[in-house]
């Protein structure tokens, strides 16, 4: 039998094979998703070594069982998740992401056309950076059809980045190419049609946090922010996600930043690199709620397509990245766990 691999298959999110009627059960709250996240496949896997990622070569479980933030990823046919797409009206977005290998880019290139020539929808690609060499990667992606980039910097300072992804796990990534394609990217497909991923709880202050959405928001890039969930058989599987109270700031901070033309200088922190003010007044903020919704890229009706439902943490909760917008009772609760002095 003929390998299942991309492009003929790719991964789905779990959400996405339950949207797309691949298997049945419905989401927590009714959350309705709204961006099909799709992953490339090979029997080899994913190269890189990232320390939290359960894609992660150095996993000690066999490659049948991985994860990827969090949700299992079944693989289907990309020409079957083409067909079920075109019926559902509630997505909007399709995302490719890359996994670092060599087959990645021309395969993503391959899937970026059967969706721009078959579908209608936004087509945005999680790229891989150690696969874009040049401009002429990326070119290649925007002539595709795709109109957003998102990079996965994932750790917010260089020195975590290279102890969990880098040098450290004798990985291939490199952080300063990371924010060159970064640059790259911005000055391709334009200002803020770029984002960067970043994880909340990989062992970084609020502040070395703070500063690397701050580091996006002046380059050109808004922050699409996870929350560290230890993926069971990557070597962190022991470590524990961050604070209920440190997400829910960093979320705060995040949509002040990218959102509400704040900046890090209007901003204080203790002297553990904890954020105590946020240098404007939170209160509508905190009423409105919206900063506590998953961030990612929009949609046609530009509000946030890619809104990953349970994607970063349990459907029994607490919610992180809320996938709709949150009720008064959850509004309520934010208020106790964001823990402010
Ligand atoms: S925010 Fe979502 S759609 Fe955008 S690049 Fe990241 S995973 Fe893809």
């Amino acid at each position: 039998m003929e390998p299942r691999i991309s492009p003929e298959y790719v991964r789905t999110s779990l959400a996405a094979s339950l949207t797309l009627d691949f298997q049945q059960g419905s989401f927590h709250r009714d959350a309705k998703l709204k961006g099909l996240n799709l992953l490339l496949h090979y029997e080899e896997g994913c190269t890189g070594r990232c320390h939290f990622c359960g894609l992660s070569r150095s996993r000690s479980e066999g490659p049948k069982k991985k994860t990827f933030i969090r949700v299992d990823w079944p693989l289907h046919s990309l020409e079957e998740i083409i067909e079920r797409a075109k019926g559902k009206g509630q997505i909007h977005r399709v995302c490719i992401s890359m996994i670092t290998h060599p087959r990645a880019l021309e395969d993503t290139l391959y899937v970026i056309r059967r969706f721009k020539e078959e579908t209608d929808l936004s087509i945005s690609v999680l790229s891989s950076p150690m696969l874009v060499r040049n401009v002429g990667s990326l070119q290649a992606i925007k002539d595709a059809g795709a109109d957003r980039v998102g990079i996965a910097v994932d750790a917010a300072t260089s020195e975590l980045f290279d102890r969990l992804r880098g040098k450290g796990v004798e990985g291939p990534h490199r952080w300063d190419h990371y924010w060159d394609v970064v640059r790259m990217a911005v000055s391709l497909f334009g200002r803020f049609r770029v984002g960067i991923h970043l994880i909340v709880g990989l062992g970084e202050t609020e502040r070395e946090m703070v500063e690397a959405i701050q580091k996006g928001q002046d380059a050109g890039a808004h922050t699409h922010l996870f929350s560290f969930f230890p993926e069971k058989g990557s070597p962190m599987e022991n470590e524990f996600p961050p604070a209920l109270g440190r997400y829910r700031r960093m979320q705060l901070a995040r949509w002040i930043i990218n959102e509400s033309s704040g900046s890090i200088q209007r901003m204080r922190f203790d002297e553990d690199g904890r954020l105590t003010d946020f240098g404007t007044d939170i209160e509508p903020l905190i009423r409105a709620g919206e900063p506590f919704m998953t961030s990612g890229c929009p949609g046609k009706d530009g509000k946030v397509a890619c809104n990953r439902p349970y994607g970063n943490e349990r459907p029994s909760g607490p919610i992180r990245n809320f996938p709709f917008m949150p009720e008064h009772q959850d509004i309520e609760e934010i208020r106790t766990q964001l823990d402010l002095p």
